[in-house]
Protein backbone atom coordinates (compact mmCIF):
# COMPACT_ATOMS: atom_id res chain seq x y z
CA UNK A 1 0.00 0.00 0.00
CA UNK A 2 1.43 3.78 -0.46
CA UNK A 3 2.23 5.41 2.25
CA UNK A 4 -0.19 8.09 2.74
CA UNK A 5 1.60 11.83 4.01
CA UNK A 6 0.83 14.94 5.25
CA UNK A 7 1.34 18.10 3.32
CA UNK A 8 1.60 21.08 4.10
CA UNK A 9 1.03 24.42 1.95
CA UNK A 10 1.71 28.05 3.58
CA UNK A 11 2.45 31.29 2.00
CA UNK A 12 1.36 34.77 1.02
CA UNK A 13 -2.30 35.85 0.04
CA UNK A 14 -3.23 34.70 -3.53
CA UNK A 15 -0.23 32.69 -4.12
CA UNK A 16 -2.60 30.40 -5.29
CA UNK A 17 -2.06 28.16 -2.50
CA UNK A 18 -5.92 26.42 -3.01
CA UNK A 19 -5.35 25.91 -6.12
CA UNK A 20 -2.52 23.24 -5.57
CA UNK A 21 -3.44 22.03 -3.22
CA UNK A 22 -7.15 21.28 -4.90
CA UNK A 23 -4.59 19.63 -7.41
CA UNK A 24 -3.14 17.34 -5.10
CA UNK A 25 -5.61 16.46 -3.34
CA UNK A 26 -7.49 14.98 -6.34
CA UNK A 27 -4.33 13.41 -7.65
CA UNK A 28 -3.42 11.72 -5.00
CA UNK A 29 -6.66 10.78 -3.31
CA UNK A 30 -6.21 12.92 -0.37
CA UNK A 31 -8.66 14.78 1.54
CA UNK A 32 -8.29 19.16 1.22
CA UNK A 33 -8.76 21.88 4.03
CA UNK A 34 -8.48 25.83 2.98
CA UNK A 35 -8.11 26.71 6.41
CA UNK A 36 -8.31 30.47 5.28
CA UNK A 37 -12.11 29.61 4.86
CA UNK A 38 -12.52 28.79 8.52
CA UNK A 39 -10.78 31.82 9.46
CA UNK A 40 -13.06 33.69 7.07
CA UNK A 41 -16.00 32.10 8.30
CA UNK A 42 -14.97 33.42 11.89
CA UNK A 43 -14.66 36.91 10.59
CA UNK A 44 -18.35 36.41 8.28
CA UNK A 45 -19.85 35.31 11.68
CA UNK A 46 -17.89 38.55 13.56
CA UNK A 47 -19.45 40.81 11.22
CA UNK A 48 -22.96 39.52 10.91
CA UNK A 49 -23.38 39.63 15.06
CA UNK A 50 -21.79 43.30 15.10
CA UNK A 51 -18.50 41.94 16.73
CA UNK A 52 -16.32 44.02 14.33
CA UNK A 53 -16.60 46.95 12.02
CA UNK A 54 -14.60 49.51 10.34
CA UNK A 55 -13.20 50.89 13.22
CA UNK A 56 -13.71 48.83 16.20
CA UNK A 57 -13.02 45.38 17.06
CA UNK A 58 -14.78 43.44 20.18
CA UNK A 59 -12.49 40.81 21.02
CA UNK A 60 -14.31 39.97 24.43
CA UNK A 61 -18.01 39.86 22.74
CA UNK A 62 -15.86 37.28 19.97
CA UNK A 63 -13.95 34.98 22.46
CA UNK A 64 -17.18 34.78 23.99
CA UNK A 65 -19.04 33.47 21.26
CA UNK A 66 -16.57 30.98 19.45
CA UNK A 67 -18.46 28.05 21.32
CA UNK A 68 -21.23 29.64 19.23
CA UNK A 69 -19.48 29.28 16.12
CA UNK A 70 -19.86 25.45 14.51
CA UNK A 71 -17.23 25.17 11.07
CA UNK A 72 -18.05 21.98 8.65
CA UNK A 73 -16.56 21.39 5.76
CA UNK A 74 -19.03 19.68 3.42
CA UNK A 75 -17.63 17.68 -0.15
CA UNK A 76 -19.75 18.98 -2.88
CA UNK A 77 -19.71 16.30 -5.85
CA UNK A 78 -20.08 19.27 -8.70
CA UNK A 79 -17.56 21.72 -7.89
CA UNK A 80 -15.05 18.38 -6.62
CA UNK A 81 -14.07 20.19 -3.18
CA UNK A 82 -15.24 20.83 -0.22
CA UNK A 83 -17.39 24.14 0.72
CA UNK A 84 -17.17 25.69 3.92
CA UNK A 85 -20.71 25.61 5.95
CA UNK A 86 -21.27 28.15 9.56
CA UNK A 87 -23.54 26.95 11.86
CA UNK A 88 -25.29 25.12 8.86
CA UNK A 89 -25.33 27.90 6.43
CA UNK A 90 -23.26 27.37 3.11
CA UNK A 91 -21.36 30.38 3.10
CA UNK A 92 -18.69 29.79 0.46
CA UNK A 93 -19.58 32.65 -1.55
CA UNK A 94 -19.70 35.34 1.09
CA UNK A 95 -16.67 34.58 2.83
CA UNK A 96 -14.84 35.27 -0.57
CA UNK A 97 -15.97 38.94 -0.29
CA UNK A 98 -13.67 42.32 -0.23
CA UNK A 99 -15.41 43.45 3.35
CA UNK A 100 -14.57 39.90 4.43
CA UNK A 101 -10.72 39.80 3.35
CA UNK A 102 -10.94 43.28 5.16
CA UNK A 103 -11.24 41.81 8.61
CA UNK A 104 -10.34 38.35 8.57
CA UNK A 105 -6.73 38.92 9.43
CA UNK A 106 -7.50 41.33 12.11
CA UNK A 107 -9.99 37.87 14.04
CA UNK A 108 -6.73 35.56 12.67
CA UNK A 109 -5.03 37.66 15.22
CA UNK A 110 -6.97 36.69 18.34
CA UNK A 111 -4.77 33.39 19.50
CA UNK A 112 -8.29 31.79 21.51
CA UNK A 113 -9.65 31.74 17.56
CA UNK A 114 -6.72 30.42 16.46
CA UNK A 115 -6.67 27.49 19.09
CA UNK A 116 -9.82 26.70 18.28
CA UNK A 117 -9.25 26.20 14.60
CA UNK A 118 -6.17 24.93 15.06
CA UNK A 119 -7.42 21.80 17.72
CA UNK A 120 -10.17 21.02 14.88
CA UNK A 121 -7.34 20.89 11.70
CA UNK A 122 -5.40 18.79 14.09
CA UNK A 123 -8.33 16.35 14.20
CA UNK A 124 -8.77 16.88 10.15
CA UNK A 125 -5.53 15.15 9.86
CA UNK A 126 -4.95 12.75 12.28
CA UNK A 127 -5.40 9.52 9.21
CA UNK A 128 -2.81 11.71 6.74
CA UNK A 129 -3.98 11.35 3.79
CA UNK A 130 -4.44 15.55 3.83
CA UNK A 131 -3.42 18.17 1.77
CA UNK A 132 -4.10 21.66 3.90
CA UNK A 133 -3.36 25.17 3.26
CA UNK A 134 -3.00 28.31 5.41
CA UNK A 135 0.06 30.74 7.13
CA UNK A 136 1.15 27.95 9.32
CA UNK A 137 0.22 24.59 8.74
CA UNK A 138 3.73 23.85 8.70
CA UNK A 139 4.72 25.49 11.71
CA UNK A 140 1.93 25.02 13.82
CA UNK A 141 -0.69 22.65 12.96
CA UNK A 142 1.64 19.56 11.55
CA UNK A 143 5.12 20.70 12.23
CA UNK A 144 6.15 17.02 11.71
CA UNK A 145 4.16 17.21 7.86
CA UNK A 146 6.53 15.00 5.61
CA UNK A 147 5.92 17.78 3.01
CA UNK A 148 5.92 21.38 3.23
CA UNK A 149 5.80 23.75 0.82
CA UNK A 150 6.21 27.69 1.18
CA UNK A 151 5.10 29.89 -1.83
CA UNK A 152 5.49 32.86 -3.03
CA UNK A 153 4.88 35.53 -5.60
CA UNK A 154 5.16 39.71 -6.36
CA UNK A 155 2.33 41.20 -4.01
CA UNK A 156 1.88 42.84 -7.81
CA UNK A 157 1.26 39.40 -9.52
CA UNK A 158 -0.95 38.27 -6.44
CA UNK A 159 -3.00 41.26 -6.61
CA UNK A 160 -4.22 40.76 -10.33
CA UNK A 161 -4.39 37.41 -9.70
CA UNK A 162 -7.04 37.96 -7.35
CA UNK A 163 -8.70 41.01 -8.76
CA UNK A 164 -9.40 38.46 -12.20
CA UNK A 165 -11.13 36.42 -9.96
CA UNK A 166 -13.41 38.73 -8.30
CA UNK A 167 -14.04 40.97 -11.46
CA UNK A 168 -14.90 37.06 -12.60
CA UNK A 169 -17.67 36.53 -9.88
CA UNK A 170 -18.72 39.94 -10.83
CA UNK A 171 -17.40 41.74 -7.39
CA UNK A 172 -17.40 45.83 -8.34
CA UNK A 173 -13.34 46.04 -6.87
CA UNK A 174 -10.57 47.81 -8.15
CA UNK A 175 -7.27 46.66 -8.94
CA UNK A 176 -5.78 49.33 -5.74
CA UNK A 177 -8.37 47.92 -3.48
CA UNK A 178 -7.62 44.45 -4.21
CA UNK A 179 -3.87 45.51 -3.90
CA UNK A 180 -4.01 47.09 -0.45
CA UNK A 181 -5.65 44.33 1.28
CA UNK A 182 -3.34 41.98 0.06
CA UNK A 183 -0.38 44.55 1.09
CA UNK A 184 -2.55 44.59 4.51
CA UNK A 185 -3.17 41.17 5.45
CA UNK A 186 0.81 40.19 4.38
CA UNK A 187 1.61 42.83 6.95
CA UNK A 188 -0.66 41.68 9.57
CA UNK A 189 -0.11 37.79 9.25
CA UNK A 190 3.63 38.42 9.25
CA UNK A 191 3.69 40.63 12.37
CA UNK A 192 1.15 39.05 14.69
CA UNK A 193 2.02 37.49 17.77
CA UNK A 194 0.39 33.99 17.70
CA UNK A 195 1.52 32.27 14.79
CA UNK A 196 3.12 34.53 12.59
CA UNK A 197 3.36 33.64 8.99
CA UNK A 198 7.22 32.61 8.86
CA UNK A 199 8.33 29.82 6.30
CA UNK A 200 8.85 26.46 8.05
CA UNK A 201 12.95 25.83 7.88
CA UNK A 202 12.38 22.62 6.77
CA UNK A 203 9.98 23.77 3.52
CA UNK A 204 10.31 23.92 -0.09
CA UNK A 205 10.16 27.40 -1.07
CA UNK A 206 8.03 27.85 -4.12
CA UNK A 207 8.28 31.96 -6.28
CA UNK A 208 5.30 30.82 -8.49
CA UNK A 209 5.29 34.82 -10.06
CA UNK A 210 6.83 33.01 -13.21
CA UNK A 211 5.51 29.47 -13.36
CA UNK A 212 2.29 28.05 -14.90
CA UNK A 213 -0.14 25.91 -12.91
CA UNK A 214 1.00 22.69 -14.77
CA UNK A 215 4.82 23.63 -14.15
CA UNK A 216 4.32 24.33 -10.16
CA UNK A 217 1.87 20.56 -9.81
CA UNK A 218 4.91 19.16 -11.74
CA UNK A 219 7.19 20.05 -9.57
CA UNK A 220 5.33 19.52 -6.55
CA UNK A 221 4.26 15.77 -7.46
CA UNK A 222 7.52 15.17 -7.92
CA UNK A 223 8.93 15.87 -4.12
CA UNK A 224 5.39 13.93 -3.15
CA UNK A 225 6.88 11.39 -5.30
CA UNK A 226 10.31 11.17 -3.98
CA UNK A 227 8.51 11.03 -0.06
CA UNK A 228 6.92 8.44 -0.49
CA UNK A 229 9.10 6.24 -2.24
CA UNK A 230 11.72 6.85 0.20
CA UNK A 231 9.26 5.75 2.91
O1 LIG B 1 -5.92 31.80 2.64
P1 LIG B 1 -6.82 33.00 2.72
O2 LIG B 1 -6.28 34.20 1.99
O3 LIG B 1 -8.23 32.72 2.39
O4 LIG B 1 -6.80 33.36 4.29
C1 LIG B 1 -7.47 34.48 4.79
C2 LIG B 1 -6.78 35.00 6.04
O5 LIG B 1 -6.95 34.08 7.11
C3 LIG B 1 -5.28 35.24 5.94
O6 LIG B 1 -4.94 36.50 5.41
C4 LIG B 1 -4.84 35.11 7.39
O7 LIG B 1 -5.04 36.33 8.09
C5 LIG B 1 -5.81 34.09 7.96
N1 LIG B 1 -5.25 32.75 8.04
C6 LIG B 1 -4.44 32.44 9.12
N2 LIG B 1 -3.97 31.17 9.28
C7 LIG B 1 -4.28 30.21 8.40
C8 LIG B 1 -5.09 30.50 7.28
C9 LIG B 1 -5.55 31.80 7.11
O8 LIG B 1 -4.13 33.31 9.92
N3 LIG B 1 -3.83 28.97 8.60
Amino acid sequence: MTKKITIAIDGFSSTGKSTLAKQLAKHLGYIYVDTGAMYRAVALFAMQNDFISVNSLDKIGLINSLKNIILEFKFNSDLGFAEMYLNGQNVEKEIRTIEVSGFVSKVAEISEVRSKLVEQQQEMGKNKAIVMDGRDIGTVVFPDAELKIFMTASAATRAQRRFDELQQKGDSVTYEEVLKNVEERDYIDTHREDSPLVMADDAVEIDNSHLTREEQFEAVLDLVNAIVKAN
